[in-house]
């Protein structure tokens, strides 16, 4: 592990805003990257599974991601392929209706600046969401108009909707998504993995 992640390990910077959410919890950053990984995850933030498990997208979530991407689950947690770095690298909590709060913007004031940096070159990111995609491609448009315009960012770079159970929806009625990106989200993950 870098020096940089065993910081962000121990960091408890949100401390006092988690112990007041519905759930109460401590910091418990999920840490998961190293340079030159040819892929890079960019997600939005550890759901409640993953708190507990210390892995990220040890949850249905990850299950449709890894298909998203046509890799099982030794290459998905291979250090050396794949980084995963959340928009905060803790779960934030639930509100009063139980739905998962956004990841607190100071951690990516804090920390994702330093990751990407530490990061260097990667072939090919994953954009995990619309919080990812607003950091990684500086957008303000919907996650459905960024996702459809995934050709301007392709090959080095693929905007995805979230891949939760709350997104089935939305996959239903954007069939295009997994008839056409999906084909070749796949073809360019075995592209840089095999480089
Ligand atoms: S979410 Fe980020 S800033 Fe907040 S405690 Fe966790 S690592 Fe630190």
């Amino acid at each position: 592990m870098s020096s940089l992640a065993r910081e962000i390990k121990s960091c408890r910077l949100c401390a006092d805003i988690f112990a007041q959410t519905e759930t109460a919890h401590e910091p418990r950053p999920v840490v998961w990257f190293q340079p030159n990984t040819p892929i890079l995850i960019a997600g939005q933030a550890p759901g409640a599974r993953v708190h507990e498990s210390g892995r990220p997208f040890t949850d249905p979530s990850g299950d449709r991601l890894r298909d998203w991407l046509g890799i099982d689950q030794a290459v998905f947690y291979d250090r050396a392929q794949v980084s995963i770095v959340p928009m905060a690298f803790c779960f934030p909590g639930y509100d009063a209706r139980n739905a998962d709060l956004p990841p607190p913007v100071i951690c990516r004031k804090t920390w994702h600046d330093r990751v990407m940096q530490d990061l260097g070159q990667v072939p090919l990111t994953v954009l995990v969401g619309g919080h990812a995609h607003k950091y990684h491609l500086g957008v303000r448009t919907s996650v459905t108009e960024t996702v459809r315009s995934w050709q301007d960012h392709a090959p080095r770079v693929f905007a995805l909707p979230h891949p939760s159970w709350r997104n089935t929806g939305w996959l239903k009625k954007n069939p295009w998504f997994e008839a056409d990106l999906l084909p070749v989200l796949r073809a360019r993950v075995q592209e840089v993995l095999n480089d």
